[in-house]
This record gives structure tokens, sequence and C-alpha cells, in this order.
């Protein structure tokens, strides 16, 4: 996967990829006091590009900042613009962009005291994130023993750099033991999200997915989910337990990086018929043409842009 790239938006400005550096003693880096967003954009049939949400994620990226009382030096249409400059810049028609704000070098200790706040952001071209192959035939996932933070340990809202140590445990976890993903639950042992994704059931019918309150508010879950209703598919949110899920028809994950994500074993219980479920399926379709500009009805998601 290649990282490398001409620029990285650093500050204000677009600095050559090797000096986009950071100094050990920058605040974030040992505290993880740090907000961070995930975007895609996508090349479009009539051979455009877009960024898909931008307007969304860049709002996600200021509450999360607010919620971690950090002031962001830029305004919401700056970060935005310098996203799409990022992306023109290293002539990219479609990638990730991951636009991040961090306490940088001042004092040391717990307090980000004046610290200035920094903001980076990367681009980077990235497939699908579970796979070509996960899209297609879905993956399997283990319940983690990692639980989700409790609401008032961490700041669930925030798509915080921190708040990912928790992820990375159970990512790994989850992968050392021969699985894709890890679904994690709650404090209360409800079933919340994936260690990067949102989750979603299909039961006779009706789709579910847990309320916002423990997980992070994807925006690809809102997608799926205002699709999903354009479909007329039943939709609930809707605390749901481990079991529950073991018996769903269906079971998938959502996020800008997975995408949509159908998984066939859950704790080693085949789900259905153990690959793709059809609803699964017909979201995915729809997701897709959404993001690519084939569903004129979504066009304000999409923020055009041509090299
Ligand atoms: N939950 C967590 C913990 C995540 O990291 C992500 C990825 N940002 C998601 C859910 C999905 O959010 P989105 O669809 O906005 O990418």
């Amino acid at each position: 996967m290649g990282l490398r790239t001409d620029f990285i938006w650093m500050d204000g400005t677009l600095t050559p990829w090797d000096q986009a550096n950071v100094h050990v003693l920058t605040h974030a880096l040992h505290y993880g006091y740090a907000v961070f967003e995930g975007i895609r954009a996508y090349e479009c049939v009539d051979g455009s590009s877009a960024v898909f949400r931008l307007k969304e994620h860049t709002a996600r990226l200021f509450g999360s900042a607010k919620i971690l009382g950090l002031t962001i030096p830029f305004t919401q249409e700056q970060v935005a613009a310098a996203c799409v400059e990022t992306l023109k810049a290293n002539k990219m028609a479609a990638g990730y962009i991951r636009p991040l704000v961090f306490v940088g070098f001042g004092s040391m200790g717990v307090n980000p005291a004046d610290n200035p706040i920094r903001l980076s952001i990367a681009v980077w071209p990235w497939g699908a994130y579970l796979g070509a192959e996960a899209l297609e035939k879905g993956i399997s996932i283990r319940t983690s023993s990692y639980t989700r933070y409790h609401v008032n340990s961490m700041m669930t809202k925030a798509k915080a750099a921190g708040n990912y140590v928790n992820s990375v445990l159970a990512k790994m976890e989850a992968l050392a033991d021969g699985f894709d993903e890890a679904m994690m639950l709650d404090a209360a042992g409800y079933v919340a999200e994936g260690s990067g994704e949102n989750i979603f059931i299909v039961k006779d019918g009706v789709i579910k997915t847990p309320p916002l309150t423990t997980v992070l508010a994807g925006i690809t879950r809102d997608s799926v989910l205002t699709v999903a209703r354009e479909l007329g598919y039943e939709v609930v949110e809707q605390f749901f337990t481990r079991d529950e899920v073991y018996v769903a028809d269906e079971v998938f994950f959502t996020g800008t990086a997975a995408e949509l994500t159908p998984i066939r074993a859950v704790d080693r219980r085949v789900i259905g018929e153990g690959h793709a479920g059809p609803v699964a399926k017909a979201l995915q379709t729809a997701f897709f043409k959404v993001v690519k500009g084939e569903n004129p009805a979504h066009a304000d998601w999409l923020y055009k842009y041509g090299l």
C-alpha cells in the first residue's frame, strides 16, 4: 500500500511528503490527544471525481475537536477546501483522506496548556480495507475480550486518536486468533461496533443497528440507513445482544474504510448461508451507486472536483 505521495497539507501549507514531520516531544504523541477523520474520494461514472460527504466529515472533525476542547485554527470551509487541494496536488482521482488535528510541541505534562493546535491532511490510495474478497464473500469476526469504553471514560462521539488504543487491542486480538475483525460490546454488554466500523444485523427483513449512545456516529451508517429506508426496508436503531447476532439472517459492517462489508461468521457461528446475504448485497450496490454518482437523489453528498 503506497502511503507515499507528493504533498501533505501541514498547518495551512502543502508540504513535501518527507518534510511533513513532527518533533518527538509532540504532546499528542504522548497522550493521544488528537482527533482525526477518514474520508473517501471516488471516481464517478461521468469521469469526474467526488469526495463523499465532505461537509459531514468536516463537521464531525470540528465536533470531535470541540468535545476535546481543542480550537482548530481554521474554518470548516478552509479545512474542506484543503482536503480537495491535497487530493489535487497529489493528482489523486480517488483515495482516502486523513485530516488530523493534534496538540503540538510546547510544554510537557498532561495539560495541553498553550501548546499549538496543529492540523495535517494526508491522502493515499486505499482499496477495500478488509480486502476486495471481503466485500464479496464476507468476513469472520469474534466478540472481543476488550469492552468498548464507558461513555464517561472516553468520549464516544469524538473520533479521538486515544480512543483507538481500545480498537487496536481488539483488532490485534481478532487477527491473532484467526478472525478478520472484532465485534465490540459496550460497558452494559450490548453489541456496540467493530474496531473501526458500525455494525448492522438483519432479521426477518428488519435491519437493526445499535443507537448512537456508545458508538461513533458513522457517516456510512447514516448513508446506509438513509438508502435502506429509501429502498423500503424497515430499519430500527435498537440495542441488541451478541446471541441476537448469532441467529441473525445477515450481519454487516459499515465504515468509510470498510464501506459495506458483509460478515459470514461470528464467533465461529455461520451467519445465514455463510456469504453476503440479499439485503447486504442490495445495500452495498445502492451505496456504491451513490458514491460513484449514479444516484441523482444523493448528488448533494458528493463534492465534485477535477484534476
Ligand atoms: N466506528 C468506529 C470506531 C470507527 O472508527 C469508524 C470509522 N470512522 C466507524 C464507526 C464508521 O464511521 P464512518 O462511516 O463515518 O467512517
